[in-house]
């Protein structure tokens, strides 16, 4: 692989920075790889474990001479820390961020960038419910889809260079609008995780289940839901914080579906129900016919690692 980065500046140091920085450095699509996260905690372990060549105190250092800044951090962050790294940018520098919300997310970086630096959103789909410096592998991104987002006017060869950068972490990409790309992922995403914290809110609560029951048969469909629900809370807070709009009208959509199954069951129509679950079951077999999900049994749990993706 060439080198398409002499220097790339990973803001926060969590799972999607530190798979980042173990794929760029296995692919060698990058010179140096230079880190900063809040914490002095973060930092030490970043650096314990060679994540990056060198990691800086402070973002407004890390950024200094990159020709690529990642913000890698939580949505409600991003539009402070492009405040601060503005100043501290490198003329004809890319700035793009990994953020889970598009919208927001340029609307909070967008008004900070200097002329000269190239901003371009982007959003990696693939995750696990894990975080930190730790969590991350090289091959978190292999198949799975890196959407990039550029606004009016983005400079086409800055934008093919990112994309360069993403195909080789083994992503594909796609290019769309900011807000078709919100609306997208309240669906595939930002709406399924909310269901998965409510259902296993409602366990919580029923007092006529007891805790080691729901542990015990668990396999039923709720240990998948308890996983997508251990994902990191202040991650997914902003995500609800910030695609407000785009969730609340899925939302709506999935109440008025949930009131047509409610009826359904209480009219007794197995018919209706049949006809329904049959639909979505087309649904699953094209994610696997995508690859996006292996058909293996109990999803796939004894043969795929930890990556299954998200977000
Ligand atoms: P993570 O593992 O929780 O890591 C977040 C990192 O951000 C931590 O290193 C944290 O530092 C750092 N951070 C937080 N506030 C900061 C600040 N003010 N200044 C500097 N560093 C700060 O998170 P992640 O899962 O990698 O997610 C990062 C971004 O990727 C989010 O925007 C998320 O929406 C997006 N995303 C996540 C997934 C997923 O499945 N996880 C998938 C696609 C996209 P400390 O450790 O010191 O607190």
């Amino acid at each position: 692989m060439t080198v398409i980065y002499d220097r790339v500046a990973l803001i926060g140091l969590g799972l999607i920075a530190s798979s980042m920085a173990h794929a760029m450095r296995q692919y060698g699509l990058v010179g140096e790889i230079v880190g900063h996260a809040k914490s002095a905690e973060t930092r030490k372990i970043a650096l314990d474990i060679g994540l990056c060549d060198r990691v800086c105190d402070t973002a407004a250092l890390a950024v200094q001479g990159a020709d690529l800044v990642v913000l890698c951090v939580p949505v409600g962050v991003m539009g402070d820390l492009a405040a601060e790294i503005a100043p501290h940018l490198a003329p004809g520098a890319t700035l793009t961020d990994v953020g889970s919300v598009k919208g927001a997310v340029v609307e909070a970086v967008a008004p900070h960038m200097p002329s000269g630096v190239q901003f371009i959103p982007g959003h990696p789909i693939a995750g696990t419910e894990h975080s930190g410096p730790r969590s991350g592998f090289a091959t978190l991104f292999q198949n799975r889809w890196w959407l990039l987002t550029p606004l009016d006017g983005a400079d086409v060869a800055a934008t093919a260079r990112l994309r360069a950068l993403c195909e080789g972490m083994g992503a594909h990409v796609d290019e769309m609008d900011v807000a078709h790309h919100d609306l997208v992922l309240a669906v595939t995403s930002h709406t399924p995780h909310l269901i998965a914290y409510t259902m296993v809110g409602v366990a919580e609560h029923m007092r006529r289940v007891s805790n080691s029951e729901v542990i015990k048969y668990s396999a039923g469909g709720f240990r998948d839901l308890t996983r997508i629900a251990a994902s990191d809370p202040v991650m997914w807070r902003d995500v609800f914080l910030t695609n407000k709009d785009a969730v609340l009208d899925i939302l709506g959509r999935f109440t008025e579906e949930l009131f047509v199954l409610q009826r359904a069951i209480r009219m007794g129509d197995g018919e209706q129900l049949h006809a329904y679950f049959t639909r979505t079951r087309a649904i699953r077999r094209g994610i696997i016919e995508a690859g996006q999900d292996t058909a293996a049994p109990d999803f796939g749990r004894a043969t795929v690692g930890g990556g299954e993706g998200k977000t």
